[in-house]
């Protein structure tokens, strides 16, 4: 044998053995391609050179050649064994592929940040804390032991349930026991919660009752926690993972059952960068790991109604609270008989009757700050964001005036800044004014206001729950995040205010989402042993939606609700994509996505409607405009043909650097 020969082999063996391919997090839809002389497993991190900057890659396969000529070399394997498996890597592929977003930001989203940064993947406080089982004193009723039978016989299968209980009739109660019972048979749980429903009593309540370590993943955790329950949950030492949206990609390699509870919460879509739904992507993790998935509700989403239809859910029934607890009765104030702007006389006089009874009573408005509107008597000026379509609500405490929107703030000027007289005054009411105008009716009872102001600190929103919890009367005041599981149990009457806005939107989810916020929140009213009382104050008391909420019939009212969507095909019986884009000059965005319809227009599949540009429900944001192309189909796999079909051609459009732009699959607003 010659020595080219010899070469030529070794280098044929070379390029055999030697080429890896990995996803990089970078905001592009390829794969890459490096030199490596070393065994490296796939779904492990290795660190390789990305244009100047190194970065964390994860490997995706072993190749035997490359189409790219100059192939670069890895610089260090970060990980001996694989850290992501093949379960949780068909998985995110899945995701990528189904969002239409670059894999290797996905998989880095997917990821602790210490991992993402290449640190190593080793548990540093290791608790050996395993809790022991306490007896439990749960009496099913007839309904929850149903529920759980159904689910325990689907244990190794892929089967879909809706579990579909009114407020207060132990939901929680039915994933307890179906979770103690898993574990027995070493499998591991996945609770997804929304961002407000992770509370630590609720975390507390799965710690008191199941025989295993719990770990709860949300963002209020330092990175090393985050790490720790990461790999704990990986290793199978978690029994329970408990957490809000990101947690639907924690590896579990005994996952036995996903739990998605308030299945119909807007917490579950993600709202930026990967637009993913956790709720919709529950679905296919149990199906890859063929397991049960439960979707837990008082007031399902339309999508999830349809999925009944459908014959994807299964529904299972919690019809009654149990023990004597009963339903709250609900009735209507009409505010066109009342002079107040936001307590009407009948509202006091409810609340008064019930605090004097040493009851608890809570306020709802979905508003936070003083006033919505700070304006002058005389020349009708409005203080308004000079970034933003928006108005600037007025804070009273910290005396600012703030766009919620932006985060833009200021002091008010003491005069009109148009005409100049002493003539500026407040308009509607935000939770800060109702507290204040409450301490003039109540100025001996204890006012606990929960909204985003009073809860920025870390902990301060569960101080407030305990005191609540401790069932002294008292008024609790506060936003859409009272409206979400927390059991009051000295809570007997729930006011709620403002809700007009909802009927008179023009988003065609806005009744849906509307309707589900009144069931959710008269739910907290009334537990234990006594009836509770809800008033509803509105100026359209006629509206056919409080005949529904009147009689606790969600489910009756969101019928009606689909049977409208089917009529005027709108989702869930049609599948929607949206185009946003923006600029700081109007016309970029516009025009890059005049560009993007012609392009899309082009690509022949008929099925697919495309609608716009048009500008946003608030145009400009922050100095940014934004305009919406929206894509609809009836047939998902057409709607997403295209999308596919627009990404290969999208190098056609020449998009000024000045334009920013997404996609988002299934949007929710
Ligand atoms: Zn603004
Ligand atoms: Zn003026």
């Amino acid at each position: 044998m010659n020595i080219d020969k010899i070469v030529i082999l070794s280098l044929k063996h070379f390029t055999l053995s030697s080429i890896i391919e990995v996803a990089i997090p970078v905001p592009l839809h390829n794969t890459f391609d490096y030199l490596c002389d070393q065994k490296v497993s796939i779904g492990a991190r290795v660190k390789v050179p990305f244009g100047q900057k190194k970065v964390t890659a994860i490997v995706l396969s072993h190749k035997h050649k490359s189409d790219f000529e100059k192939l670069r070399p890895v610089e260090e394997i970060l990980d001996q064994k694989s850290l992501l498996s093949k379960e949780i890597l068909d998985f995110l592929f899945w995701s990528a592929n189904y969002y239409h977003h670059p894999l290797g930001e996905v998989l880095a989203s997917a990821l602790p940040k210490n991992l993402r940064e290449g640190k190593p993947a080793d548990i540093k406080k290791t608790s050996a804390h395993k809790n022991t089982l306490s007896p439990v004193t749960f009496d099913a009723t007839t309904e929850q032991k149903k529920a759980i039978k159904s689910v325990l016989k689907s244990e190794n299968n892929f089967h879909g349930f809706l579990l579909h209980g009114v407020t207060g009739s132990g939901k929680t109660e039915v994933y307890l026991s179906i979770t103690q019972a898993l574990l027995k048979k070493g499998r591991q749980i996945l609770v997804l919660v929304p961002e407000i429903g992770l509370t630590p009593q609720m975390i507390a309540r799965f710690e008191e009752r199941v025989g295993a370590k719990v770990v709860a993943v949300h963002s209020q955790l330092n990175e090393t926690q985050k790490l720790d329950a990461y790999l704990m949950a990986k290793n199978g030492e978690a029994g329970v993972v408990l957490g809000t949206r990101s947690a639907i990609f924690t590896p579990m390699p005994n996952l036995g059952l996903v739990v998605v509870d308030e299945e119909h919460d807007g917490s579950f879509k993600q709202q930026s960068s990967f637009r993913y739904s956790a709720r919709d992507l529950s679905f296919m993790r149990a199906k890859l790991a063929n397991i049960p998935l439960i979707l837990g509700t008082a007031t399902p989403s339309l999508e999830t109604l349809k999925n009944v239809v459908d014959k994807k859910l299964t529904r299972l029934v919690l019809s009654s609270r149990p023990g004597q607890a009963i339903m709250p009765k609900v009735n209507l104030i009409d505010m066109r008989n009342q002079t107040a702007e936001a307590l009407s006389v009948p509202l006091v006089a409810k609340m008064k009757h019930y605090l004097e009874d040493n009851k608890q009573v809570m306020l709802f408005i979905n508003r936070r700050g003083y006033a919505p509107v700070f304006y002058c008597t005389d020349c009708d000026w409005k203080a308004e964001c000079d970034r933003c379509d928006s108005a600037l609500i007025y804070h009273r405490q910290i005396n600012r005036l703030k766009c919620h929107h932006c985060g833009f703030e200021k002091m008010p000027e003491p005069t009109c800044p148009s005409c100049h007289q002493k003539t500026l005054r407040v308009l509607g009411y935000g939770t800060e004014r109702l507290e204040e105008n409450l301490e003039s009716y109540f100025p001996d009872t204890t006012i606990i206001r929960i909204d985003r102001d009073t809860t920025r600190r870390k902990k301060a929103f569960a101080t407030h729950l305990e005191k609540i919890n401790s069932g002294e009367p008292c008024i609790i005041v506060g936003t859409q995040m009272l409206a979400k599981g927390h059991d009051f149990s000295n809570l007997s009457f729930v006011g709620i205010l403002d809700v007009d806005v909802g009927l008179l939107s023009l988003d065609f989810r806005a009744t849906e989402h509307l309707a589900q916020l009144l069931i959710q929140v008269s739910g907290r009213a009334g537990r234990s042993d006594h009836q509770g009382e809800v008033s509803i104050q509105t100026r359209y008391p006629n509206h056919k939606i409080f005949n529904f909420i009147r009689s606790s019939q969600y489910t009756k009212y969101a019928s009606t609700l689909l049977k409208e969507r089917e009529k005027t095909e709108l989702p869930p019986y049609s599948h929607q994509a949206l185009i946003c884009a923006n600029s700081k000059n109007k016309n970029n965005a516009e025009k890059f996505l005049n560009e993007v319809a012609e392009l899309l227009n082009n690509i022949d599949i008929d099925s697919v409607e495309i609608w716009g540009p048009v500008p946003a429900v608030i145009e400009k944001k922050a100095n940014y405009y934004y305009f919406n192309l929206y894509l609809q189909s009836i047939n998902r796999n057409q709607l997403h043909r295209v999308i596919k079909t627009f990404y290969k051609h999208l190098e056609k459009i020449k998009v000024s650097s000045s334009v920013r732009w997404f996609l988002d699959v299934d949007p929710v607003d």
